[in-house]
Formats: structure tokens, C-alpha cells, sequence
């Protein structure tokens, strides 16, 4: 794990018992696909080449889903992080709703792979609500509910005269069954469990330290000296893309989160709904199978992330906004707090494909949706490395800002 790029006491890796341990690499080896990271966006690869017979190898430098993927909220919805109206002037409209419904095509993938596998994630099917409480931003939330509306989504409109949530809006948008939660680190692991039994390799404590480039095949040296040779590598090494490119991806951010203990009665406060606002920093919002609640947000830039005094302030305004959202619960104590990096891009949308070298690809889920992106990731990939052609991966191209 890059302890750079992680803080605090992560709830998932906490509460759950981490009693696995994959060995680390002791031979040379020879594979179709190189996987390079044990995140969920590298477990989340691994399972869809290895569920289309593409023989695969995760290679993880420290323990799996102990990164990025420890400290995730794991609130996933179609949306993206801006609104239509502001994400239109980037991506133009067409390519806007085509992103909201290229992340519910990822929702309903996470759906078919718990009714296949079993939920053995903590899944919950969940509605969302977007919000604001301020008469300023009334106005942009109308206009998101028009554009959704009209372009089919499924959604509601909310005001005071229909609010069911335990807090004043002025505005908001739901989406009923929009969105999901997971915990993490189970989703993780039942993506390996699945993976493993269809052929997939995964060695923990086995860094890559150096890399070759082949005319068709690229040949990975990992810590201890042992070599994997594949005819492609996938880079899923969540914010940390150093040893492959210089390419600066996007803008690095530290995002923060605070979970609860669990609360008594928690459902008759709060129904679960996948709760975001519209401010700007922003929170968020959702609820855990043992009623817990998450809340986090409050962005600083990476740099800023050193700063102690200043990570405290922020921990301290999300508990503050807790218990002023949650009015009614009385007694609210705070069980972890931890933040890490994030990285924001201007269109919203993580990178999937090549860049320079055509046997390197990347699936890198920046941007809110990280994990519907690694989604979207291991679909195209697997597709494209059965010659496929995949239009949608347009999109996620990792040279698109370049001119
Ligand atoms: C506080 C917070 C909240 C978030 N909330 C959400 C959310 O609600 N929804 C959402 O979709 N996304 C969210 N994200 C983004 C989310 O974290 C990512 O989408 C996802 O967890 C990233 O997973 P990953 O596998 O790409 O990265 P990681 O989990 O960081 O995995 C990368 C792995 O690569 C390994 N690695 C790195 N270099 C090497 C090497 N040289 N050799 C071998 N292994 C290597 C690392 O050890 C690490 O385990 C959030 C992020 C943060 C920080």
C-alpha cells in the first residue's frame, strides 16, 4: 500500500477479518494478461477476462484492497460528479447521457453478479438524492431533474412539499433504485473467490519494480527478481501511475470520510438513500449493514493532506454536519475517520485503453465513479482483447485532453 496515499483508520479493512493471504510470486511466469494492482479495479479486471478464458495474473504490492479500496465510501451511482447542464459544455450532451447510461449498464452489472454469485458484499439496491439547501442552487437542481426527466432517466422531483428526509432542502433530485452500496473489501474478495475458481492467478506482496517493452509482449520484473512475460498489461494501480507514464492524469485531491458507530433503531431516522448535495466542497452520505453512517467530502488538495491541524478542522465539519442532518439521533459517536487521495478530472471520466505502447492499457477509475468506471474497464478490455471494436471506449480515452 502507498501509505502516502491513504490516512486514518479505514472502516472496511477494519471490520472485516482479513485472514487470507495470497503467496507472493516465487518463479517465472508466463500469462496472457498482466494485471498490476490488487484494488477492486484490478480484482473487478480480473474477473471479467478471466470469465471470457483470458488467462490472467494480479500482481499486488502489498495486501489486496488495502489501498484506495480500504478507505472507498462505495456509494455508486450512474450520475457523475458534476450536473448535465455543466458537464454538457465539456462532453456535449450526447456524450453526457451516454456516461449516465454507461454507469447504469455498470450498476446492472454489479445486479447480475450478485444474483449469479450470491451477495456475499453486502449489497443493498438503493434510491439517491441529489440536494440542495440553498435557494441559490434551486435553480441548477431544477435543471437537472428536467434534463434527466426528459431524457428518460427514472427520476423524482423534491421540494419541502414532498421532503421524507430529516432534513430541510430547498431542492433535489431522487432516483429510485439508482444507485448501490457494497462493502469493499467483501466485494473484493468475492470477485477473486469467483475469479480463482475460473483460472485467475493473484500473488500478494509482489511488487513490479520494472517493466519491458516487447513488439508483442511485455515483460514485467517483480521484488525478489522473478519475471512475468504477457501479451498485455493492465495498469490498475489506482493514484499511483509513476513507474508507467508521467502523464498527469488529472487534478489529485484528498477526500475525507467519518463513519459512526452503530446507531439503535437506525432505520427509523434514516431510510438509506445514497444521499449527495450539491454544494461546493460537497458531502455525501450512506448507511452501512451494521447502521452505521458514512459522511464524507470536504476536499482539500493533495499537498494539503500533511497538514494535521487541517485534516482535524475538516474530520470535525463532517461530524458537525452529521449531527446537523441527523438532528433527531441523539448520542452520535464517531468510530473511524480516515481520508486519501482522489483524482478529479474536468470531464468527470476515469481513462480505459493505450496510451503510447498498444500492449500497455490503463483502468484507472478517476473521478467519483471509480468503481463503475473499473466496471466499465473490465468489460471493454476484455472485449478488446478478443479484437472486439468498443465504441463506448471513446470516451474514457487516455489522450483525449492532449490537444
Ligand atoms: C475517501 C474516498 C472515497 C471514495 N468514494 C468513492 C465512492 O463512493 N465510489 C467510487 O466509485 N469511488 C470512490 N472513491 C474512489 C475509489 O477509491 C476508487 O474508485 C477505488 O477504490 C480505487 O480502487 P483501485 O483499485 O483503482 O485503487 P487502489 O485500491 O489504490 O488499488 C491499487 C493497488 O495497486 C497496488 N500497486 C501500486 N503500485 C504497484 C506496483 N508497482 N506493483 C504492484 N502493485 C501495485 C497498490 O498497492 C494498491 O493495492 C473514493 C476514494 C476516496 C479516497
Amino acid at each position: 500500500m502507498d501509505l502516502e496515499y491513504v490516512k486514518g483508520k479505514p472502516l472496511f479493512t477494519n471490520i472485516n477479518k482479513i485472514n487470507h493471504q495470497f503467496n507472493y510470486l516465487t518463479e517465472n511466469l508466463e500469462t496472457d494478461v498482466i494485471i498490476i494492482g490488487g484494488g477492486v479495479t484490478g480484482c473487478i479486471c480480473g474477473y471479467y477476462l478471466s470469465k471470457n478464458n483470458i488467462k490472467t495474473t494480479i500482481l499486488e504490492k502489498g495486501r489486496v484492497a488495502h489501498g484506495s479500496t480500504s478507505i472507498t465510501t462505495s456509494l455508486l451511482q450512474y450520475e457523475l460528479d458534476d450536473n448535465i447542464s455543466q458537464l454538457s459544455n465539456i462532453l456535449g450532451l450526447e456524450n453526457c447521457l451516454k456516461a449516465y447510461n454507461l454507469g447504469l449498464l455498470a450498476l446492472k452489472e454489479i445486479d447480475d453478479f450478485i444474483c449469479e454469485y450470491g451477495n456475499k458484499c453486502d449489497y443493498i439496491k438503493r434510491d439517491t438524492l441529489l440536494y440542495t439547501a440553498t435557494n441559490l442552487e434551486e435553480k441548477a437542481i431544477k435543471q437537472e431533474y428536467s434534463l434527466r426527466k426528459e431524457n428518460g432517466f427514472d427520476v423524482e422531483y423534491v421540494d419541502s412539499s414532498n421532503n421524507k428526509y430529516p432534513f430541510e432542502l430547498k431542492a433535489g433530485v431522487t432516483s429510485k433504485n439508482g444507485g448501490i452500496e457494497i462493502d469493499p473489501y467483501k466485494y473484493t474478495m468475492q470477485l477473486l473467490n469467483v475469479s480463482i475458481d475460473m483460472g485467475l492467478n493473484i500473488y500478494e506482496n509482489t511488487e513490479v519494480k520494472n517493466i519491458h517493452y516487447y513488439d508483442d509482449y511485455i515483460e514485467v520484473e517483480t521484488s525478489y527478481g522473478y519475471k512475468v512475460k504477457g501479451k498485455k498489461v493492465i495498469v490498475a494501480t489506482g493514484y499511483n501511475t509513476a513507474l508507467f507514464t508521467n502523464r498527469n492524469f488529472g487534478t489529485k485531491f484528498c477526500t475525507f470520510n467519518i463513519a459512526t458507530k452503530p446507531i439503535e433503531n437506525l432505520n427509523k431516522f434514516y431510510d438509506g438513500t445514497l444521499i449527495r448535495d450539491n454544494s461546493d466542497p460537497y458531502n455525501y452520505i450512506r448507511s452501512t449493514v451494521d447502521n452505521r453512517i458514512i459522511i464524507g467530502g470536504e476536499d482539500i488538495s493533495f499537498e494539503q493532506m500533511q497538514n494535521k491541524e487541517l485534516v482535524k478542522q475538516k474530520y470535525d465539519i463532517l461530524e458537525q454536519r452529521l449531527k446537523s442532518i441527523f438532528k433527531n439521533i441523539k448520542n452520535i459517536e464517531i468510530d473511524y475517520k480516515y481520508c486519501g487521495c482522489f483524482i478529479s478530472t474536468n470531464d468527470n471520466l476515469g481513462f480505459i485503453g493505450n496510451d503510447k505502447n498498444k500492449n500497455l492499457w490503463y483502468c484507472l477509475g478517476y473521478g467519483a465513479n471509480g468503481i463503475l468506471f473499473a466496471i466499465l474497464g473490465g468489460m471493454f478490455l476484455s472485449k478488446l482483447y478478443k479484437k472486439e471494436v468498443v465504441k463506448d471506449l471513446e470516451l474514457f480515452k487516455v489522450n483525449r485532453f492532449d490537444s
